[in-house]
């Protein structure tokens, strides 16, 4: 609880404010949450996942401060606002907390959250093995700040080998997490599966903490002739071309497991009112080429053709 409440604390948030929250877990992670919005002392408001119109009544009527929700369920309201005139923009939400997946700290991706929402955007992560909001951003937005700090020793390693990393500005690795104060079922060195971005040098909020930026998950994961690709950085790059794009991916590997072939299928979909066109499609797979180093077969599609989610999105279908 100290640590969930040290995360979402770093995001700005503060006693006296309301927060509407939108997640739908077991007792064990929505409780710790829960008593973190106690702890800091903010007004809680759980609305839950699978009712759009509630939450956005709750916002309308309730006035509240920040949204805590995922990346993609936050992208998605942006989207619903917009269909109906809700002026998302002018709302009374200052700050959106997002967490539960890859997304918030990725620059195009996180651009789009803040402009939608007129509101600015902090990521957070835990992992139920271990604990909730384990990690939160500060209102620098260089990365998630270890708010479990004391509670959880953090490691990096070579996913392939398994041999420890050193915790240098800029490696990147899988992130492992033991334990240090744990009654019932302590975990020692806890592969997390989430590949992370390192950074040590000191931030401009204060804190001494390390920081880490989430990559992707090594289970999405593929390696296309050698190179390892992520399909939440795959989206972070097709996001670049908005607004031709909706910002909305599906990676399709044809071949079942972890390593694909050349070209590998990536369905990307179009902005509203726009048409395919051949040249749209080419540079975008120029662009993943020169920045993910993969050779890919982009495949527009119209807009409102993938699937959105009020939790976490699938960036991968296999055949
Ligand atoms: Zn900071």
């Amino acid at each position: 609880m100290t640590a969930s409440a040290r995360s979402y604390a770093a995001s700005g948030i503060a006693a006296g404010q309301r927060i509407v929250t939108t997640y739908d877990v077991g007792p064990f992670v929505a409780g710790a949450a829960l008593a973190a919005f106690d702890r800091i002392g903010l007004c809680h408001i759980p609305v839950g996942t699978g009712n759009t119109e509630r939450l956005m009544l709750a916002v309308d009527a309730l006035g509240p401060e920040a949204a805590v929700l995922t990346p993609s369920y936050a992208a998605y309201l942006v989207e619903w606002a917009a269909e109906r005139s809700f002026d998302l923009q002018g709302s009374s939400v200052e700050r959106i907390l997002v967490a539960g997946e890859p997304g918030g700290g990725e620059p195009t991706f996180r651009a789009k959250l803040e402009e939608g929402w007129g509101a600015r955007a902090t990521e957070a992560m835990g992992i139920g093995d271990i604990g909730p909001s384990l990690w939160g951003e500060c209102e620098e937005q260089k990365g998630m700040h270890l708010g479990a700090r004391g509670f959880v020793h953090a490691e990096l390693i070579e996913p392939e080998t398994g041999v420890a990393l050193e915790l240098d500005d800029g490696a990147t690795g899988e992130l492992v997490l033991t334990h240090l104060q744990h009654r019932a079922a302590p975990l020692l060195r806890f592969r997390t599966r989430d590949h992370v971005e390192v950074r040590m040098s000191p931030c401009k909020c204060g804190r001494t903490s390390p920081r880490v930026r989430c990559i992707g998950r090594t289970d999405d994961m593929l390696i296309v002739r050698g190179v390892n690709v992520f399909p939440s950085a795959v989206r972070e790059v097709v996001s670049a071309f908005a607004p031709e794009v909706s910002g909305n991916i599906l990676v399709k590997p044809q071949a079942a497991g972890v390593k694909q072939e050349p070209p590998l299928p990536v369905s990307v979909e179009l902005a509203r009112g726009t048409t395919a066109d051949d040249a749209l499609a080419a540079a975008i797979r120029d662009r993943l080429r020169n920045v993910l180093v993969v050779q890919t077969r982009v495949d527009l599609v119209p807009w409102g053709s993938l699937r959105r989610s009020d939790y976490k999105s699938t960036l991968v279908e296999h055949y």
